[in-house]
């Protein structure tokens, strides 16, 4: 593949989420219970996208202030480098797996994606292959998507290897028609949701607005996903995050996704003060 074929799937997968400024919420949480009680504070994870091609902002983004979740792309040249080096910084690591969209085309997906064509095992082998490519992951997200994550025959394959490694799913959410919630309920599997998509529009003001959102968003709610990527809008969305965090911090914990996921057994075991 080459490095513009590369460049394109980076540019659709924030394109995609054009029309998804505030996300609708519900049943994001069937099995992951959110801590709500940290000192009063409000949280919120964020997670940044499309690392593993040495996208603009990489290093930007590593540097941001707080800890975070970096979403990485299997089989692409900086994948393991990005993912040692995530790790390594405090931050939590999870896939990006590259999942089939209703609209787009195949190349800008990357390498090793699901579609809904595959049989089963070739499913399994993938997502296995995905998850041993990517150095300490602890979760998957979806790059793209909105076809195989409305597609219960296909997610059911793609949890089951997620709960057999002991991850959570966080679902970007680029369809309504999500079959993640019911099916990570049947099968088990902790799962989060996106409620804000950052830098859908490559503008430092859009990028600002949406951190608007978020924070109105955490008025009402105890805890918040929100996603941003590096690539076209990398070095912007780094800068607006951190120029915005400290004035957030008298009332926010910046968290990762596995910071938020309190297992239910664990839970059940330790109460909260
Ligand atoms: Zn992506």
């Amino acid at each position: 593949m080459t490095q513009m074929k590369r460049a394109k799937w980076t540019g659709v997968c924030a394109i995609m989420a054009a029309s998804m400024l505030l996300l609708p919420i519900g049943g994001g949480t069937a099995k992951a219970s959110i801590q709500s009680d940290l000192k009063g504070n409000r949280q919120v994870a964020i997670v940044i996208d499309d690392f593993g091609n040495n996208m603009t902002g990489t290093p930007e983004m590593m540097e941001l202030p707080v800890h975070f979740t970096v979403a990485v792309m299997p089989f692409l040249p900086t994948t393991k480098q990005d993912a040692e080096l995530a790790h390594k910084l405090g931050h939590d690591v999870i896939v990006h797996m590259p999942m089939e969209p209703v609209r787009g085309k195949p190349e800008w997906l990357g390498p090793g994606a699901i579609t809904t064509v595959m049989s089963d095992e070739e499913i399994r082998k993938r997502v296995e292959e995905a998850i041993s490519a990517v150095p300490h992951a602890v979760g998957m997200n979806n790059h793209m998507g909105s076809k195989v994550t409305a597609d219960e025959r296909v997610m059911r394959v793609v949890l089951s290897v997620v709960k057999a490694h002991g991850m959570f799913f966080l679902d970007s959410r680029t369809t309504y028609k999500t079959v993640l919630p019911k099916l990570t309920a049947e099968l088990g599997v902790p799962l989060l949701s996106n409620q804000v998509f950052l830098d859908d529009v490559y503008t430092a003001s859009h990028i600002s607005k949406q951190i608007g959102i978020l924070r109105k968003y955490l008025e009402d709610h105890d805890s918040c996903v929100t996603i941003g990527h590096v690539g076209p809008p990398g070095k912007l969305t780094a800068s607006v995050l951190k120029a915005s965090i400290p004035g957030m911090k008298s009332s926010t914990t910046f968290v990762t996704l596995s910071q938020m996921i309190v297992p239910s057994a664990e839970k059940d075991i330790i109460p909260h003060p």
